[in-house]
């Protein structure tokens, strides 16, 4: 199991400070939920600890080593091989089948096809989506879609599954069971999440919630 950690970040889009000295340490296994208002920096907090974003200042750990030096060729990389990623509107491939878009993160490691996707298969009995491998995704609900999304962001088992609103999309009772199967999962198979949302009821299945203010983490509440 693999944790993850800010220390000190910072990071402007031009004049706009996202990150004013953010600090947060994920521990290996551990869920944590990353609340706040809207524009406080809870997706630049998000982007900058999976190495997608370089902060100005500050640095980024995972797995004990310091990632946020690495080359862009390097970074993308270790996402490939050790991160996982869920956004809030699926943003599943639409010219793929539901199978092959589970399978995807496989197929980007070098998987051959025919084993991809045979490893992808539980994942349809596991999330409730047994006989649509064969769909694409314009076809299915948004719970659906979200759960293939979450399939796909588990499959090449992560150290660490980045969820930016995973359930943001959904009404609150299909939401709530995304956040059922995600928490499930990950603990079935030790990974470590990282969890930005705005709804207390999705936070609430962390074992952590940490509040982002103007580029801060500032708070600390015990779920
Ligand atoms: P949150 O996820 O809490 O809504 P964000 O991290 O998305 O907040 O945004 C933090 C601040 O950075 C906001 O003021 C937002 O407008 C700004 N911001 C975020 N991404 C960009 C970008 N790509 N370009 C310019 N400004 C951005
Ligand atoms: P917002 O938080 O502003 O609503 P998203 O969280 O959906 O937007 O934005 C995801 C951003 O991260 C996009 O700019 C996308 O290009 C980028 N992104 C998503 N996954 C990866 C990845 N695996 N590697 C690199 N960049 C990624």
């Amino acid at each position: 199991m693999t944790g993850v950690e800010a220390r000190d970040v910072a990071l402007s889009f031009g004049e706009t400070p996202a990150l004013r000295g953010a600090n947060v340490s994920v521990a290996p296994g551990e869920i944590v939920a990353v609340m706040g208002p809207s524009g406080s920096g809870k997706s630049t907090l998000l982007h900058c600890l999976a190495g997608i974003l370089v902060p100005d200042r500050g640095e980024i750990h995972f797995d004990g080593r310091r990632i946020d030096t690495l080359s862009e060729t390097r970074r993308s990389a270790l996402r490939r091989d050790h991160f996982g990623f869920v956004f809030q509107f699926g943003q599943l491939v639409p010219e793929l089948t539901v199978e092959e878009n589970v399978a995807l993160p496989l197929l980007l490691g070098g998987v051959r096809r025919a084993a991809a996707l045979r490893e992808a298969q539980p994942w349809f009995d596991r999330l409730g989506l047994a006989g649509l491998q064969g769909r694409r995704s314009g076809e299915l609900s948004g719970g659906q879609a979200q759960r293939v999304a979450l399939a796909r962001g588990l499959v090449a088992r992560p150290g660490v599954l980045f969820a930016d609103e995973p359930t943001g999309a959904l009404d609150s009772l299909t939401g709530e069971q995304v956040m059922d199967l995600l928490v499930t999962a990950a603990r079935e198979q030790g990974t470590t999440v990282v969890l930005v949302t705005h709804d207390a009821r999705v936070a609430a299945y962390a074992d952590r919630q940490v509040i982002v203010r103007d580029g801060k983490v500032n708070a600390l509440v015990r779920a």
